[in-house]
């Protein structure tokens, strides 16, 4: 297993032992494909190295709390069979695995940080900071709680203690922030970025405790990917502004030894290539990005990958490589063989375009390995809402006929209606190419033929067929031609024989005697 290093002031590498990864996301709404990415990421390298994927549950931002969304992430982990070892409904060991139920925990940590000198108390109101917001912009400055600001602010650096003792015992609403010092350049190695180098100068103190009791993001994620013991957070790109006040906290707190390894992996990005694929392109673009549909509280529908027939086998397989790369040709891997092959070395520094494509072509591919067995019943499921109730045996062989063009089991119908149910109209150039003069003759004959057979199995049928074509020295087009467009009313569909001994002799010779009347 290779391992990237962080290098602290002393420049000593440090190692961690277990692989434990976790996908941490907030339930804010359902989880986009990216943040699948995330998970998918997570769960191939806890598998490849034999450890622990766990799912923890970032809720403390209560603003932001979307009802049903943590029940969609479980639900979308488990269609994907990225199952977590350990979270919210599987337990564990280092529960409890929803933030918002390990609220104790955090404020110790923030004392500690207070007491250490790496935090302060901030009095400033929401108005004032707004207020000091609007007057930089009016300077064309940018307002920032940091450094330089800090010491004319409202806060414990400034106060005394026991002003600030008195602020805090009356009541007064109070944050807790991280003090940022000046000047320290830092440098993490990211598996995936490389050497990241900072320098604590450009970075503001961030708020680490809120005025509800809560700590924010930064706080718990900290906290908790330490009490958990990761080893190694793999999460999008969008979180890499971040890692500065995550590493420094890890330092505050005198945890540097134990962080763990960072990987940043690239965005999804729309198709166009311009920005990342965002909530809204789905439905504007006719993709899902979501797993599966997501009813919004407010009665909004998304369209998730589920409801539009991909297999997930098919979705893992293509967002694998939306960011992955196998080194090699090979584009179709089963979960073993990503596990298998897995790294977090390959993971790419550039964002991937979702490619609708490929997304369909993968589950053309994955929909041809499914037993015939199986989509017969998926298939089943939609004639029945078609009002056909066909046994699933005969379904089965329909299914076998026509799967080779299907990308979703929706389109099944489309290329075997015919068999269900007898063509009204026949398709104009299809007559005007195939039913000459003396057709209605050849096809009369055939029909004879076939009102003459006994038994009716394809190759029968097909027997019995070409001896009358060879005995007239007929082309074979001649004669085949017309007769589909009997059965079929267009020049579609799999092996016409097929079709034949499926839909029976009786409806066959119906369908024959039809196409004569009315063509
Ligand atoms: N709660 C964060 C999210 O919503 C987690 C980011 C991280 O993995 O550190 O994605």
């Amino acid at each position: 297993m290779s391992f990237a290093y962080l290098y602290d002031d002393y420049n000593t590498a440090i190692m961690s032992e277990r692989v434990r990864v976790r996908f941490a996301p907030s339930p804010t709404g359902p989880l986009h494909i990216g943040g699948t990415k995330t998970a998918l990421f997570n769960y191939l390298f806890a598998k490849k190295h034999g450890g622990d994927f766990i799912l923890r549950i970032e809720d403390t931002d209560q603003s932001r709390f979307v009802e049903g969304a943590e029940k969609y992430i479980n639900d979308a982990l488990e269609w994907l069979g990225l199952i977590p070892d350990e979270g919210v409904k599987q337990g564990g060991s280092y529960g409890p695995y929803r933030q918002s139920e390990r609220k104790e925990i955090y404020r110790k940590y923030a004392d500690q940080l207070l007491d250490s000198g790496w935090a302060y108390y901030a009095f400033d109101t929401p108005e004032e900071l707004d207020g000091l917001r609007t007057k930089y912009e009016a300077e064309k400055k940018t307002f920032s709680y940091d450094v330089h600001t800090r010491r004319s602010l409202n806060n414990s650096i400034v106060l005394d203690e026991k002003q600030t003792k008195k602020k805090i015992t009356s009541g007064e609403s109070y944050v807790i922030r991280f003090k940022m010092p000046e000047n320290v350049e830092i440098q993490v190695e990211d598996i995936v970025r490389g050497n990241v180098k900072f320098n604590t100068s450009t970075l503001d103190d961030k708020v680490i405790f809120k005025s509800d009791g809560l700590p924010t993001y930064h706080l718990a994620n900290v906290v908790d990917d330490y009490l958990m013991k990761i080893s190694h957070v793999i999460r999008g790109e969008e979180w890499l502004p971040s890692l500065p006040l995550h590493v420094m906290l890890y330092k505050a707190l005198g945890w540097d030894r134990d962080m763990p390894q960072y990987a940043h992996h690239s965005l999804i990005l729309k198709p166009g290539g311009s920005g990342k694929l965002s909530k809204r392109d789905g439905d504007k673009l006719g993709f899902p990005v979501f797993p599966l549909e997501w009813k919004s509280p407010s009665g909004e529908v998304f369209i998730g990958y589920r409801e539009m027939g991909y297999f997930p086998e098919a979705v893992i397989n293509m967002l694998v490589l939306l960011g992955w790369n196998p080194g090699t040709e090979k584009e179709i891997f089963s979960i073993d063989e990503l596990i298998h092959a897995f790294t977090l070395e390959r993971i790419s520094k550039a964002g991937a375009r979702f490619d609708l494509e490929k997304a369909k072509w993968f589950n053309q591919y994955y929909l041809q390995q499914q037993s015939n067995e199986n989509l017969a019943v998926l298939y089943s499921k939609d004639l029945k809402k078609r009002g056909v109730d066909l046994g699933l045996s005969k379904v089965e062989k329909i299914v076998d006929l026509i799967k080779e063009r299907a990308v979703f089991v929706s389109d099944f119908w489309e290329q075997s209606c015919f068999f269900f149910v007898a063509p009204d109209e026949y398709e104009e150039q299809t007559i005007k190419k195939f039913w000459k003069e003396e057709t209605p003759e050849i096809v009369a004959s055939c029909l004879d033929i076939i009102k003459g057979m006994e038994r009716f199995s394809s190759t029968d049928i097909e027997a019995k067929i070409k001896n009358y074509i060879e005995k007239n020295e007929f082309g074979f087009g001649k004669v085949m031609n017309p007769l589909r467009l009997a059965i079929v009313g267009a020049g579609k569909g799999p092996h016409l024989f097929d079709i034949m001994e499926i839909i029976g002799k009786e409806e066959t010779i119906t369908r024959i005697e039809k196409a004569l009347k009315t063509i």
